[in-house]
């Protein structure tokens, strides 16, 4: 195990730049995912790609990072040199976030585009310079039919997330932005499914692609091992409060929490430490000496929860471990296999939980293939389950100090107190100060949303108060509901999965979403036009007629 950053050297070996290598280890990453070991060389040489990766994988960099290489060093014009397509304004976010950080220290410019967003900004940063464009189909073809985006300069072009791109209605937005790019581009298609829509869609842009594809692989000789395997779907927000609910249910003996970065470690062991747990940090920038005396800690009993990285925690074999946690989804199936494969050895039972962010739910299908078992998916413990929980445990506790006996020291409280109570209430009043005093009772818990795709689905659906939306565009105009559908969720924060029942007659269209998002889709779509024609939107004020299917 090396005593410097574990990071460099494998990241080097990519041969990125400095300033890249430098950035990924302040970031705290201290090894390469599997794609982004696979696709980075291959398009450091120019190849186009057709990667089949679900969220998670770390495809984001997978693709940043080669474009980040190829910018020149200085005089890099106002074009762009990349253009990165995406499916939402969420995404469009995130994208470009996370170029802009691996960027930072080469001043790589990058700029979202996406609705809702006044397009006056917009304009002003394309005009002063970028170098990459990461943006929804709908407002970058919105920028290109203005004249305020230059395409001629791209050197690379990302399709990510080309599946829901389809879904979404996108396909004639991407062939009309594609004709404005140079013919020698090289072209990069990211899907988490290849239906045969994609597979058209890569043939008639990518030239001569490599294929590569993440969470295909069999599952490791010998299995997996014997061991329960649980995920929790929660929005990152909730993650910590959900890991203590968890850890308080589960009372591990001793457990190690996988976290996928550096940072990730530390800030997660100092939470724990800080809600009463005794966590130790395990990563890679640590000396040999700090690793030593972490893992004694944890054998010797001080310590119950190990938080570490995949590349700090290699190697390490410990006896007590009862419980895996994967605080992040692991980047591939196959280093999930080998993280829970540190419990259920030698005939013994064993624990692996997973936490999982609702975009990452395919990664959970990805691991129940490679691993050929079922991973149940559990709602997050309630305040009711952990009060339970609690008191079972002050119960047992109390059963044990009776089983102990030597109890005669405290005989004059009870027969004191019992000449004024009855002996019952005198037991309640005892149990009470016992269970507070090994923190029982905690006043201020509230319960966490546990999220599922289909529940998700069903609450925004049939709980969430709808309304309607009205279009001036309808058939006659060649309107069908997939452009409706793709409009609104590439222009707002809507997702596809939000969008009600769409009607479409002749003239004019009726579009049911969540009543509070009518005012942001309302001004999202202004902004905006339809099948490439602005069209009149506002609110439908007539009663809804029966829903009807989205066809
Ligand atoms: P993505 O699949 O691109 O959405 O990435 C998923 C998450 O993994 C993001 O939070 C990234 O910051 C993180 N990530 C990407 N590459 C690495 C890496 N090599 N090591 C640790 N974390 C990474």
């Amino acid at each position: 195990m090396p005593d410097s950053p574990a990071n460099a050297e494998e990241f080097s070996n990519l041969e990125l730049r400095s300033e890249l290598v430098q950035a990924l280890a302040e970031l705290g990453y201290e090894e390469p995912t599997p794609i982004q070991r696979e696709a980075i060389p291959l398009l450091l040489q120019g190849r186009d790609l057709m990667g089949q990766a679900a969220t998670g994988t770390g495809k984001t960099a997978a693709f940043a990072l080669p474009i980040l290489q190829q910018l020149p060093d200085s005089d890099r014009g106002r074009a762009p040199r990349a253009l990165v397509l995406v499916p939402t304004r969420e995404l469009a976010m995130q994208v470009s976030e996370a170029i802009h950080r691996y960027g930072r220290d080469m001043r790589a410019r990058v700029l979202p585009i996406y609705g809702g967003q006044p397009i006056v900004r917009q304009l002003r940063a394309l005009s002063s310079g970028v170098d990459v464009v990461v943006g929804t189909p709908g407002r970058v073809l919105d920028h290109l039919n203005r004249g305020s985006l230059a395409l001629a300069q791209l050197a690379t072009v990302v399709l990510d997330e080309a599946d829901e791109m389809l879904d979404m209605g996108f396909a004639e937005d991407l062939d009309a932005i594609m004709a404005a790019t140079p013919g020698d581009r090289q072209t990069l298609l990211f899907s988490a499914t290849i239906p045969a829509r994609v597979e058209k869609l890569a043939r008639r842009y990518l030239r001569d692609p490599v294929s590569v594809q993440v969470g295909r692989g069999p599952a490791t000789a010998g299995g997996t091992p014997l061991v329960r395997q649980t995920a929790y779907v929660v929005a990152r927000a909730h993650k910590p409060a959900t890991l203590g609910r968890i850890l308080d249910v589960e009372s591990p003996t001793a457990a190690i929490v996988f976290c996928r970065t550096r940072d990730e470690v530390d800030r997660l062991t100092e939470t724990l430490n800080g809600r009463g747990y005794r966590a130790e940090a395990l990563h890679g920038g640590m000396t040999q000496d700090q690793r030593d005396r972490v893992m004694g800690r944890l054998r010797g009993g001080t310590a119950e929860l190990l938080v570490a990285t995949d590349v700090a925690a290699r190697g390490l074999d410990i006896d007590q471990l009862t419980h895996v946690i994967n605080y992040d989804v692991p980047s591939d199936p196959e280093s999930y296999v080998h993280r829970i494969g540190r419990v259920g050895r030698a005939g013994r039972s064993g624990v692996a939980i997973t936490l999982a962010e609702p975009r990452e739910h395919r990664m959970l299908k990805a691991i129940e293939r490679a691993t050929k078992q079922r991973m149940h998916l559990e709602s997050v413990p309630t305040v009711a389950d952990l009060r339970a929980r609690r008191l079972e445990s002050t119960r047992a506790a109390i059963h044990e100090n009776l089983l102990a006996g030597d109890l005669d020291g405290f005989r004059v409280v009870v027969e004191t107190l019992a000449a004024e109570f009855d002996v019952l209430e005198v037991a309640l009043a005892a149990v009470q100060l016992a269970h507070e005093a090994t923190g029982g009772s905690s006043a201020e818990e509230e319960d966490i949303p546990t999220v599922t795709a289909t529940e998700a689905k069903a609450a925004r659906t049939s709980t969430e108060p709808t309304a309607r939306i009205f279009v001036g565009a309808g058939r006659s105009a060649g309107i069908r509901p997939q452009d409706l559908v793709g409009a609104i969720a590439g222009e707002s924060r809507l997702t596809g999965r939000d969008i009600g029942s769409i009607e479409i007659s002749d003239r004019f269209s009726l579009v049911e979403i969540p009543d509070a998002a009518v005012d942001e889709v309302i001004q999202a779509l202004k902004g905006t036009t339809i099948k490439g024609k602005k069209a009149v939107i506002r609110r439908d004020r007539t009663q809804p007629k029966r829903p009807r299917g989205r066809t």
